[in-house]
């Protein structure tokens, strides 16, 4: 099948990313968030990251113009109906992600495909949400969309050979590099990446060394880009400790308990860059 109409759900931090990155691949999208608020940053933000992408010469002027024409925001998620391709972008949580798969079947097409972005929840769960399973896969980004190129496709029980050659090609058609992944909580790439992250906030709260000095480890020491915290503020925190939470019940072993650090912090509402608080502080960024 051939996918050209797109719709995001949530426009936060990942489907403000993916509705740049289908966008500027000639892709035309839909971007839908319950929140106006949400829709308008998305869209600043999506023109600031052009913007960079324009003064370090990776696009012209023309394909910044062309690429913000192609993308149209609504709060309405009927607006979707006629998109060959829903990618879901909403909040951790199975409830959102299960009413928004409810919803989305009865507007699109029966060939329509839809993905989840879930960093945790089972693909084989999601599809069993939707009259269509056979359409459902996992379409796993990373953060920054537009930076970052690898995407996980991760069928479930129920996914068609059909929806996984077709979200293959789409993904490589946005320029991204895709893997498979069993449907295995936190897939691969997460499964070991957000537990390390979990352990420098247990590093932390420990007092173990300070958040600068254990990001500059990781850093200097494994040669890693960015330090854990640095990169749990840019994840979002509480979308860490929702897929830590998932670890926790799924594999039901205490290596997966969540710091209480963190917990504590998504309590206060430090959730990292979006907040403007998190490790560190980003009030005048
Ligand atoms: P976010 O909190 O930045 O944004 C979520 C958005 O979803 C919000 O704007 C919210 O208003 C919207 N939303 C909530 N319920 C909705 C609904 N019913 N309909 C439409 N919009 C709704 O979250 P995020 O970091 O962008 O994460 C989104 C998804 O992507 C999550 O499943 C997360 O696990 C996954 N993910 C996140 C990262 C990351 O680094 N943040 C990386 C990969 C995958």
């Amino acid at each position: 099948m051939r996918i050209s109409k797109v719709g995001v759900i949530g426009a936060g931090t990942m489907g403000n990313g993916i509705a740049q990155v289908c966008a500027s691949s000639g892709f035309d999208v839909t971007l839908v968030d319950v929140s106006e608020q949400a829709l308008s940053r998305a869209m600043s933000v999506m023109n600031s990251s052009l913007d960079r992408m324009v003064n370090k010469g990776v696009i012209d002027e023309y394909a910044r113009s062309e690429a913000l024409k192609r993308i149209r925001t609504s709060t309405g998620i009927e607006s979707l109906s006629g998109v060959d391709l829903v990618i879901e972008a909403a909040s951790e949580a199975e409830s959102v992600k299960g009413a928004i798969i409810n919803k989305v079947d009865e507007i699109v097409s029966d060939s329509a495909i839809i993905a989840s972005n879930t960093s945790s929840i089972s693909i084989t769960k999601l599809a069993a949400a939707s009259r269509k399973p056979e359409r459902v896969v996992g379409m796993h980004f990373f953060n920054p969309v537009p930076v970052m190129k690898l995407v996980e496709i991760i069928a479930g029980l129920q996914t068609s050979e059909q929806t996984l050659t077709a979200v293959t090609a789409f993904t490589a058609d946005i320029k991204k590099t895709s893997i498979n992944v069993k449907n295995s909580a936190g897939f691969a790439v997460n499964r070991i990446l957000v537990p390390m992250i979990n352990e420098a906030v247990f590093v932390l709260q420990e007092g173990i060394a300070s958040a600068e000095d254990i990001d500059q480890g990781m850093r200097l020491g494994c040669n890693h880009v960015i330090g854990p915290l640095a990169l749990a503020d840019l994840i979002g925190l509480d979308t860490l400790l929702a897929v830590m939470e998932v670890f926790y019940d799924r594999f039901n072993d205490s290596k997966y308990r969540p710091a209480p650090l963190l917990k504590e912090m998504v309590e206060a509402g430090y959730l990292g860059r979006k907040s403007g608080r998190g490790f560190y502080s980003y009030e005048n960024c």
